[in-house]
């Protein structure tokens, strides 16, 4: 199997070690060079081997013994969509999910928010898992954004790449249980438009670290 399978083993792991998913839960793939390779569903990443990794195109084609995730077409609708994706991890974390069940955006609390994208998180409506129809919604929310919450269901990411994707999933669930702990206090005071515009035009050149 491909250095990338095993990657995406590692990655999918990872949600695990990282308390982002719990059992089957969530889903994690990576582009490939003529479509994506993306875990298989039902199956636990400790339980399965990087052979297991499922190959699809991006017509939805797949070969091999095991079924692709039942979210497929979400992960395949945001590298149709998003030329920059080059990883895209969903997961049914507990901060995010607890606050995906209220069906509202996440509102700019803190300055992170804009690590996303824009001025909130939002958080697409509902429909079944596994449907066209969620990933419809999903990339409606997604709109000039790299994250979003799915309504009483979990939360979803795009990344350069799988450690990324990975980085940003954990940033995302670390700042919806601020969010959740500062509404515990009271309803927060949210920045304004022209602060958000500041650390927005900061994450243009803040994240991307070099050695000289
Ligand atoms: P899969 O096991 O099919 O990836 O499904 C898990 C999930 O989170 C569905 O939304
Ligand atoms: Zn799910």
């Amino acid at each position: 199997m491909s250095d990338d399978a095993a990657a995406l083993l590692a990655t999918a792991r990872a949600t695990v070690a990282c308390r982002l998913n719990a059992g089957t839960a969530g889903n994690v793939s990576v582009r490939a060079d003529d479509g994506f390779i993306i875990t298989p569903s039902g199956l636990p990443p400790a339980q399965c081997e990087a052979a297991d990794m499922v190959t699809m195109t991006m017509d939805g084609r797949h070969s091999g013994a095991l079924a692709p995730s039942s979210e497929w077409r979400i992960h395949r609708d945001i590298y149709a969509g998003f030329p920059e994706a080059g990883a895209v991890i969903h997961a049914h974390s507990p901060f995010a999910t607890a606050l995906a069940c209220q069906r509202a955006d996440i509102p700019p609390f803190h300055y992170m928010i804009a690590r996303f994208g824009g001025n909130n998180v939002r958080c697409a409506a509902y429909a079944a898992f596994g449907t066209a129809a969620l990933s419809e919604n999903a990339l409606a929310a997604l709109e000039g954004r790299c994250a979003c919450l799915l309504a009483n269901h979990g939360m979803l990411v795009h990344g350069r790449n799988l450690d990324h994707a990975l980085a940003q999933a954990v940033e995302l669930e670390t700042l919806c249980e601020q969010y959740w702990r500062t509404c515990q206090i009271g309803p927060p005071i949210l920045l304004t438009a022209t602060e958000m515009a500041e650390a927005l035009e900061g994450f243009r050149w803040y994240g991307r670290p070099r050695r000289n």
